[in-house]
């Protein structure tokens, strides 16, 4: 390991050290504040440092003076963490750095993004840099609880006049097969997010013992329902602008009939459509609205047959389908199993970038410049990141910290053995310092 690798592994060891799992307690997040002001001594002299929610909050922002204010930069990421379960190689809090890489809760969600941005500024001031535009470090301390402290930093922002032109933030990263069949790694540049809902579904009974049952009780008709919803395409998958520009990126990664049908989406959209979510859950999350069920309740006995059983599902809009309209339909499904249609919380799909503009193509153009042995695409994000916030202010509001991961590493997002390579992390520090350099 090179000595600014040491360096690195060491610092966001120290990150990943402190537990500052969402919504717990705000003791962490000033220890976590204290180790970001030993471990950056330059951005914290050289940077209004700002608490953009006063004492309600632990979201924390730096600003870095440019020479223009026309153009500002905003880098995200979170602070918080959600919980350490299950069994782990190494404990989740103890950053051990080990097999050439960090491990522990945090270390790729998202504290690296976190680590990378700041580390990228510390060392710019360090060689006398000054950016050409304002950059704001903007650091949520709640993203996993789908928190205020991007709503903070937002509104700052608002308030004291300034408008992004571009704001970064987590989502995707730099895959090795972001497609089944890549001969080479992607990074996979996020330009748009599904929107989001969790429904509760409730039957209702008289209720009674469980020794003389009468038909149809709650879990029965549950049962039918959510059967009747997975065997049946509830919401229509199709082509939208954003899979359609991410297929398409994707194919120079690809070869064969694959490489040819992806570069010429618009031409075999039918085809795709039809045949894709039927491949593999991936298809069906990229070209359509999702559903699942993940959580379900009845009676608080055995012999007890619930007056009220109810089952969740979660939801995700894919960009272009009406949260309502959606919603209207599996209402009207629901009610023929005598069943309660309940929304909870909701979000559309955000707006997506403009993959045509200058400032998505100097993100990617840097992407393939610092990682010449990869290839880059816009990515529709599953998921949700705090930048759909800060998304309402700037045009340009791109998801992806260009830092390799592996299968392993990806499937280890809120799970067991979260860990990153150290070389991701150095790649990730040179992409924020030519980033930074390069930006007008
Ligand atoms: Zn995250």
């Amino acid at each position: 390991m090179s000595d600014k690798a040491k360096i690195y592994a060491e610092g966001l060891s120290r990150l990943v050290q402190i537990p500052t799992v969402t919504g717990v307690d705000r003791k962490s997040f000033a220890a976590f504040r204290k180790e970001l002001a030993a471990q950056f001594p330059g951005v914290y002299s050289a940077c209004e440092v700002i608490m953009p929610g006063g004492e309600e909050s632990d979201a924390i922002m730096f600003k870095w003076k440019g020479r223009s204010s026309s153009r500002p930069l905003v880098l995200m990421a979170h602070q918080d963490v959600v919980p350490a379960e299950g069994k782990w190689k190494y404990p989740p809090f103890s950053g051990t750095v080990a097999d050439g890489k960090v491990w522990g809760r945090g270390s790729m969600d998202c504290k690296n993004t976190l680590y990378c941005t700041i580390r990228s500024v510390e060392e710019l001031i360090g060689e006398g840099f000054t950016p050409e535009q304002d950059v704001y470090l903007c650091y949520s301390d709640n993203e996993e609880t789908s928190g205020h402290g991007a709503t903070y930093c937002r509104d700052w922002l608002t308030a004291h006049g300034v408008k992004p032109a571009v704001a970064i933030d987590e989502g995707g990263a730099i895959v090795q097969e972001a497609f089944p069949g890549m001969t080479k790694p992607f990074a996979m540049v996020g330009i748009i997010e599904k929107g989001y809902c969790d429904v509760k579904f409730v039957a209702r009974s008289k209720g009674g013992h469980s020794s003389s049952p009468p038909k149809n009780t709650p879990f029965a008709r549950l049962a039918r329902f959510v059967d009747y919803c997975e065997r049946h395409t509830v919401f229509k998958p199709r082509m939208t602008p954003a899979a359609l520009a991410m297929l398409k990126g994707l194919s120079s990664g690809l070869t064969g009939v694959l490489a040819f049908v992806t570069k010429h989406a618009d031409f075999f959209k039918p085809v795709i459509v039809k045949v894709l979510p039927k491949l593999t859950p991936f298809g069906a999350a990229l070209l359509g609205t999702t559903m699942t069920f993940t959580m379900a309740q009845g009676s608080g006995a055995p012999n007890v047959i619930p007056q009220e059983a109810s089952m969740t599902a979660n939801l995700r809009f894919a960009p272009g389908d009406d949260s309502k309209l959606c919603l209207e339909k599996l209402r009207t499904i629901a009610a023929r199993f005598d069943i309660e249609t309940h929304p909870m919380e909701c979000r559309e799909a955000s707006p997506m970038v403009d993959v045509e503009s200058a400032d998505f193509k100097y993100f990617v153009d840097t992407v393939l410049r610092v990682f010449p042995d990869c290839g880059a695409a816009p990515y529709l994000i599953f998921g949700g990141t705090d930048c759909r916030t800060m998304q309402t202010i700037t045009p340009c509001a791109i998801r992806c910290t260009p830092c390799k991961l592996d299968p392993q590493q990806l499937a280890a997002m809120h799970a067991a053995d979260e860990n990153i390579d150290v070389s991701s992390v150095v790649g990730g520090v040179n992409f924020f310092k030519t980033y930074l350099k390069g930006y007008k």
